[in-house]
């Protein structure tokens, strides 16, 4: 096979989620990741959290996705038997001047109709005795996931929808002409694969892949990594 309507570049939690939707409608796709197996790198790498979504910008698609994608999840994992718990988080006020932060978090949760309990000091010691903060907010809506069976599922679903998924394979170039979209994998120049269109959500690599993208002009961000503890 050499023509597909779409091709989702990356094997991470993101990319097999969206193969996953795509194949569920009868398109044909095809998942290209350049390491032996899905999810090798951000994807493995996380805390598993299923974020309430308390802190994006009011109204924003972060916001908005986020809610969204946390009723989706929770049903779905349930549904397909991945393990998770409900564990709920502590927001923690370290100081007093926090205390009005926790002020600011809790409103903008009523706002999102997120249920956040407040903790005084006493409450926050039964909770967590090894927890030393001014006050907090208990969000019940907060757990976690284990992101590997999570992954597991989407792909077995791919694979269920006739969808390819290919290992070892690297997008090397893409070039848009007039009439289709052709590219490359691993720099063999020589097999030219077609597709209707290209999703590119390689992670830390995307912008690399959005500079092979010939023939189109178009923004690319620049790259600011971070590093968070
Ligand atoms: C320390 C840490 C903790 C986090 N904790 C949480 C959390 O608790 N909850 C939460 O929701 N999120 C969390 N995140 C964020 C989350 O992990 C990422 O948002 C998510 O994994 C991104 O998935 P992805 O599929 O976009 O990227 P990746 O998982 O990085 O997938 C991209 C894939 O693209 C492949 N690729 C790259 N270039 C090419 C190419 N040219 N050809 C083929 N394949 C290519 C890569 O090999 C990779 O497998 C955390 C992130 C970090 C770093």
């Amino acid at each position: 096979m050499t023509h597909f309507e779409f091709t989702v570049v990356g094997g991470g939690v993101i990319e097999l989620s969206i193969a996953k939707f795509l194949s569920s409608e009868n398109k044909k796709v095809l998942l290209l990741e350049k390491n032996n197996s899905f999810g090798q790198e951000n994807s493995s790498r996380n805390s598993g959290v299923i974020h309430a979504g308390l802190y994006y910008v009011k109204n924003s698609l972060k916001e908005k996705l986020c809610i969204q994608g946390r009723h989706y999840l929770y049903k779905s994992i349930k549904d397909r038997g991945i393990k998770y718990d409900k564990c709920g988080k502590i927001i923690v006020a370290s100081s007093l001047d926090e205390i009005q932060k926790l002020k600011f978090i809790k409103k903008n949760a009523e706002r999102l109709g997120i249920e956040l309990v407040e903790l005084d000091k006493k409450n926050l010691k039964v909770m967590e005795p090894e927890l030393n903060g001014s006050g907090g907010l208990f969000s019940r809506e907060t757990g976690i996931v284990d992101v590997h069976q999570l992954m597991a599922n989407f792909l077995i679903d791919v694979e269920t929808n006739v969808g390819t998924i290919v290992f070892n394979t690297e997008f090397s170039e893409e070039f848009i002409n007039q009439n289709s979209i052709d590219f490359i994998v691993n720099n063999q120049k020589n097999d030219v694969l077609k597709t209707q269109v290209l999703i590119n959500c390689s992670g830390l690599n995307s912008h690399r892949v959005a500079k092979n993208i010939k023939n189109f002009q178009f923004k690319i961000p620049k790259i600011r990594y971070v590093k968070g503890n």
